[in-house]
């Protein structure tokens, strides 16, 4: 068997999907779980795009022990040095070096000769390998690149240095053959191919990015580029899920495999689900909500009968659990540690102690807490505090069928002030969120507003997801809370706290670049 090298682009390229802006916390906390899948590599960022992300990927890789992390950098000297410093305290520090090689980009976007992008490649490969033991070069745009200078420029980046070639379809325009053919002409066409480890990233403007990257595979890649769930820039990257479980379920033909543990997949997807408010799409392979689902009732029989009449793939697997663990009123701190512990979650003893007390007020007023409740109230203690910003104070609604729907709200700013304001609307939402835009004194526009309950049963926790622009940024928002006007009014402070953070990064970055 083959062995393919899983490398998760999750927090770099799918974090690049729009209205998608993952804080620190959530980043390390992916990072975490994308450990625990046993991916080979994770893509942590970009650390010469902004200060945020290059401590983002030096935390990444200080936490990370047991895969290689790595940066993306365009070639200059600086992007090189920046992504050391952030990379060099990892397990295995590699470098992800790109530029584009199509006629279209080089004129267009780099006005540079293709002898200038090949001189600069071989370059910066040199000097990344001063530092980098692992220099990854990828030829962006490089399915619509002319073969010829494909395998010229990589036969001379492989000279300089570079361990692994990334064959990028930047666009998502290749076709499988297609695909495949260009793994072949290289493999035949530059001398020195068998020094290096040829990779895929193939982006799904097509919905072909999963079976192009086993195309790939079957022509002699051994490491594919992807992210959980599929998703990235435009209609996304490759579902690493996807083709890990196809491998596996279809070893027999393709003879390849990885060392992904498949039974963090499930809690994988929710993780970065839930942290990036990209819904999964309920008939999604692998999974989706209905993937294990079985409807007609000739396949129920015979799924009752014998599961692989109809089930290709158990749900057992992936880590589909079907039947989860309740924590109730009497449940003590001990427990409650164990369970977060159980689900994955890493919290200090002060985090703890916080989410007992949150968890006892729940259930006070919910039976069961079953792990979705106790993943919600995490996230919430976890990740959707932001400190230095806006807090909730209390909120309060009046709503009639013959009234105009009128909100109250008090906030507290990142410096302690309260701030109170009222307002009112066609409808309670409206209310809320028209006092809440008096209290932020800027205008929000809200692009999305999603709300589902946690789990099953009336007395369920509301959880509200929210999508808004203010000035150029957009970002998502999500909060928690047994009511739902509660859970909407946290969505939308959660989401411009983000934003504000988002600026305050912005500033500080012109900073550094002034200094
Ligand atoms: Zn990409």
């Amino acid at each position: 068997m083959r062995k393919i090298n899983i490398f998760d682009t999750t927090l770099r390229d799918g974090e690049q999907s729009a209205g998608v802006n993952l804080n620190l916390q959530e980043k390390l906390e992916i990072a975490r779980q994308l450990e625990r899948l046993r991916v080979d590599i994770i893509e942590a960022g970009f650390p010469a795009a902004s200060k945020g992300d290059f401590q983002a990927v030096k935390q990444i890789a200080e936490t990370v022990k047991t895969c290689s992390v790595t940066g993306l950098s365009r070639l200059v000297q600086s992007d090189i040095d920046t992504a050391w410093e952030a990379l060099k305290g990892g397990a295995e520090p590699r470098l992800h070096l790109f530029i584009a090689t199509s006629p279209i980009h080089m004129i267009h976007k780099l006005r540079m000769t293709p002898e200038q992008v090949i001189e600069t490649a071989v370059e910066s490969v040199k000097y990344a390998k001063r530092y980098f033991p692992i220099v990854q070069w990828s030829a962006e745009d490089a399915c619509r690149s002319e073969l010829p200078f494909l395998a010229k420029i990589i036969t001379e980046v492989i000279k300089a240095g570079a361990t692994v070639i990334n064959i990028p379809d930047t666009v998502g325009y290749i076709t499988p053959k297609e695909y495949g053919n260009i793994f072949t002409f290289l493999r035949n066409n530059v001398p020195n191919i068998e020094k290096v480890s040829l990779s895929a990233h193939c982006h799904d403007d097509l919905g072909m990015a999963v079976v192009n990257s086993l195309a790939a595979i079957e022509h002699g890649a051994t490491q594919v580029e992807g992210t959980i769930n599929g998703i990235g820039e435009r209609a996304g990257n490759a579902a690493l899920e996807e083709i890990a479980v196809a491998l596996y379920i279809r070893k027999d033909y393709y003879q390849a495999e990885t060392r992904l543990n498949l039974q963090e997949i499930k809690r994988t997807s929710n993780l970065v689900s839930k942290l990036t408010g990209m819904v999964i799409p309920p008939n999604k392979a692998v999974v989706g909500k209905n993937a294990f689902a079985h409807e007609s009732g000739i396949h129920q029989d015979g799924v009752l009968k014998e599961k692989t009449t109809y089930e290709i793939i158990s749900p057992e697997l992936v880590g589909v659990q079907s039947n989860s663990m309740v924590l109730g009123k009497h449940s003590g701190r001990h427990a409650l540690r164990n369970r977060v512990e159980e689900l994955g979650y890493t919290l200090s003893d002060e985090e703890i102690n916080q989410l007992f007390v949150r968890f006892k007020e729940l259930a006070d007023k919910k039976k069961d807490i079953t792990d979705d409740d106790l993943v919600a109230l995490i996230f919430e203690e976890k990740f959707d505090h932001f400190k230095d910003f806006y807090q909730l104070s209390s909120i309060q609604v009046q709503y009639g069928t013959n009234q105009i729907p009128t909100a109250v709200v008090v906030l507290k700013d990142g410096e302690g002030n309260e701030i109170q304001e009222a307002a009112t609307g066609a409808g309670s939402v409206e209310a809320l969120y028209n006092t809440l835009e008096r209290c932020f004194k800027t205008p929000v526009t809200l692009l999305d507003y999603r709300i589902e309950s946690v789990s099953g049963g009336r007395d369920a926790l509301a959880q509200v997801f929210v999508k808004v622009r203010v000035n150029d940024i957009e970002t998502s928002g999500r909060g928690t809370a047994q009511d739902v006007l509660e859970a909407s009014a946290k969505a939308y402070i959660n989401a411009v706290n983000r934003v504000f953070m988002i600026e305050t990064m912005r500033m500080e970055n012109q900073k550094v670049a002034m200094q």
